[in-house]
């Protein structure tokens, strides 16, 4: 329709088909399917041993210039190209994307099921609770970050001094430990009482953690932007016998039980993961974990159903898996591993899986292929960049957005020195990509304003810049007939072999692999390693984590460390302010500046439109 009507009209007029009906058409068997009513399911992890043999899929990944408030649409070209390869070029198709947190949903942002007739259906399940993923992830997060406070407070009082260190040998024979475990027993004198005779329980129940309580980075979580927990005093009750602590929350998604989740490859791995957890030092400086808090059992148990993926489908019926939604900035900001390995293998040699990287080029996609594909060991076959007319300009100098205003008329007039000024991003990033050794195919996302001498003038930009294709595509107006010609660039992108290659091997040290990051990606002369990075450079070598890759925590909005420089800055040097370690997710992640893990509401917030019907109990307001 024209006018285009809003992302819920579009979603709600739509009736997805039965899941049951999809999963049956994609090749999964009943008993793979736990069905979430008719139109949501969880997949069972059993299909990737069913399939081991059979050939994946091509893996492609969508990801955008650096993003401006003008929105680019990677969510929506996302969705539309796979209705294209799906429904239009009809060949096996997935689309795996994140879940949004629910905090941006009823924020500032909105939510992420894609836009007009490229959207993921129902959107309001999509963008509200889903299968309770988000939820299990609070449980677990909340329940170790309880778990800490409590042990500290047993370990402190006078008749648990005694307990702590007291040793009480096993009946039950011999138990494996992890390093960690052994090298805490070492400390404590255990390890020559045969230490095999213990069951981790035993060491969790009686080994003294010592927790330095200045220490702790696990903090606890909820899924609302709620600035006033960003810093909070808990244990205030006299019950606590004076054990208050300054901590915080943050918004569920920046747990590291998200990243794990997105980054695991089995329920097994998940379990090693979440033991692997570091949440606080010992008085001695030794890293304590979830696995020495004796949690990991509990938190696997709470995870059982998240480590599923959920399978949902388009506006036009083409499977998609929305599974994890790590933040973009903190952790890696992509969908999980577990949902695209399944993926590939349903779509199988001749499909494709095109799933989505947070963010700009520099950021997303930079770690889709440092971390999440060193970690997986998929090959990507091709890069979608997504860009718009409107973004472009606004990095050749076009005039910032006010919230509530009027766009400025450099955006819906043609304006081709702004285009050709701001060409300077995509050109960037385009090279970003190919550092990977995999081609990129450039995605202009039409808005009704673009003129034609705009689009032609960005189409040949892209060319002269090493994209092996450009196209204009409208699947926001038109759904996947819209996004015809871009799925036919993608999928003969896809068939030359690829070279692909990681940026860094992860034997460097840490400072040498931020240093090849910020130089190639982001354009910058050099690193400055300020006094509390270098120390943690120090520390997380010293702790044998330094061959963990790295997870930049930079801006998402320019290419350098400052939001306001647009383009492609040069000449400058990249602040590294201090440096985290996600030991169980697998991943140090230098911080650039401040990031804030708890995002505030704005003046006017999404929830003002939002609302339900109480006749069809439809929901209203939603975008
Ligand atoms: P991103 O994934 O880059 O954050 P989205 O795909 O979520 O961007 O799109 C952001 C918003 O812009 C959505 O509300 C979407 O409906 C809208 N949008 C995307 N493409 C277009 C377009 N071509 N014309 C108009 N609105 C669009």
């Amino acid at each position: 329709l024209t006018p285009v009507p809003s992302d819920i009209a579009i979603a709600s007029a739509q009736k997805p088909k039965d899941v049951g009906e999809l999963a049956n058409e994609i090749g999964l068997l009943p008993s793979e399917v736990n069905l979430y009513g008719k139109k949501k399911a969880k997949v069972s992890l059993s299909v990737l041993e069913r399939l081991k043999d059979k050939a994946n899929g091509k893996y492609v990944v969508v990801t955008g210039i650096t993003p401006t408030p003008l929105g680019e649409g990677k969510s929506t070209t996302t969705i539309g190209l796979a209705q294209a390869i799906g429904a239009h070029l009809k060949k096996n198709i997935f689309a795996c994307v994140r879940q949004p947190s629910q905090g941006p949903t009823f924020g500032i942002k909105g939510g992420a099921a894609g836009g007009g007739y490229s959207q993921v259906i129902p959107m309001d399940e999509f963008n509200l609770h889903l299968t309770g993923d988000i939820h299990a992830i609070t449980a677990a997060n909340n329940l170790l970050a309880a778990a800490i406070d409590a042990r500290m407070f047993h370990e402190s009082t006078q008749k648990n001094k005694a307990l702590y260190s007291r040793l009480v040998p096993s009946k039950k024979g011999v138990r494996q430990f992890s390093d960690i475990q052994i090298r805490r027993l070492e400390k404590l004198g255990i390890l020559e009482r045969d230490p095999n005779r213990l069951t981790p329980d035993e060491v969790s129940r009686f080994a003294r953690l010592d927790i330095d309580p200045d220490t702790i980075t696990w903090q606890r979580v909820i899924d609302t932007n709620d600035r006033f927990l960003r810093k909070i005093t808990v244990g205030q009750s006299v019950t606590e016998k004076g054990k208050e602590r300054s901590t915080q929350f943050d918004i569920t998604v920046a747990s590291e039980v998200m990243a794990v989740l997105a980054l695991t490859t089995s329920v097994e791995d998940m379990r090693e993961r979440l033991g692997k957890m570091v949440v606080a030092t010992d008085r001695a400086g030794n890293p304590v974990t979830c696995d020495d808090i004796g949690a990991t059992g509990a938190l696997t148990v709470l995870m059982r159903d998240a480590i599923q993926p959920n399978l949902m489908q388009t506006l036009e019926g083409t499977p998609v898996f929305v599974h994890a939604g790590p933040f973009a900035n903190i952790a890696h900001g992509n969908s999980s591993i577990l949902a695209d390995m399944i993926a590939l293998k349903l779509t199988g040699q001749d499909g494709f899986v095109v799933t989505e990287a947070g963010f700009g080029a520099d950021i997303g996609m930079e770690k889709f292929f440092n971390i999440k594909c060193r970690r997986s060991g998929l090959i990507p076959s091709a890069v979608v960049l997504v860009a718009t007319v409107r973004a472009i300009k606004m990095h050749g100098g076009g005039p910032t957005v006010v919230a509530g205003m009027p766009l400025a008329k450099e955006y819906s007039e043609e304006n081709l020195e702004l285009l050709e000024a701001g060409f300077s991003n995509p050109r960037k990033q385009i090279e970003n990509a190919r550092f990977f050794g995999v081609p990129v195919v450039f995605a202009l996302n039409k808005f009704a304003t673009d003129s034609d001498a705009e689009i032609e003038l960005a189409l040949r930009l892209a060319r002269e810049s090493g994209a092996i294709d450009a196209v204009c595509a409208s699947h926001w107006s038109h759904g996947g007939a819209g996004a015809v010609d871009l799925a036919k660039a993608v999928v003969k992108a896809t068939e030359s072999p690829s070279t692909f290659q990681f940026l860094y091997q992860l034997d460097l040290p840490i400072k040498e692999k931020i240093e090849i990051i910020a130089q190639k990606i982001y354009g910058a002369d050099g690193i400055e390693l300020l006094p509390e990075a270098a120390e943690k450079v120090e520390l997380y070598t010293r702790q044998g984590f330094s061959g963990l890759p790295i997870c930049m925590a930079k801006t998402h909005l320019s290419l350098s460390h400052k939001p306001e420089l647009k383009g492609a800055p040069i000449g400058f040097v990249l602040p590294i302010r201090d440096i985290r370690a996600s030991v169980g997710a697998g991943f140090l992640y230098p911080l650039v500046g401040t990031m804030s893990t708890m995002p505030g509401l704005p003046t006017r917030p999404c929830f003002y439109d939002i609302d339900l019907d109480p006749l069809t109990m439809e929901v209203k307001g939603l975008f």
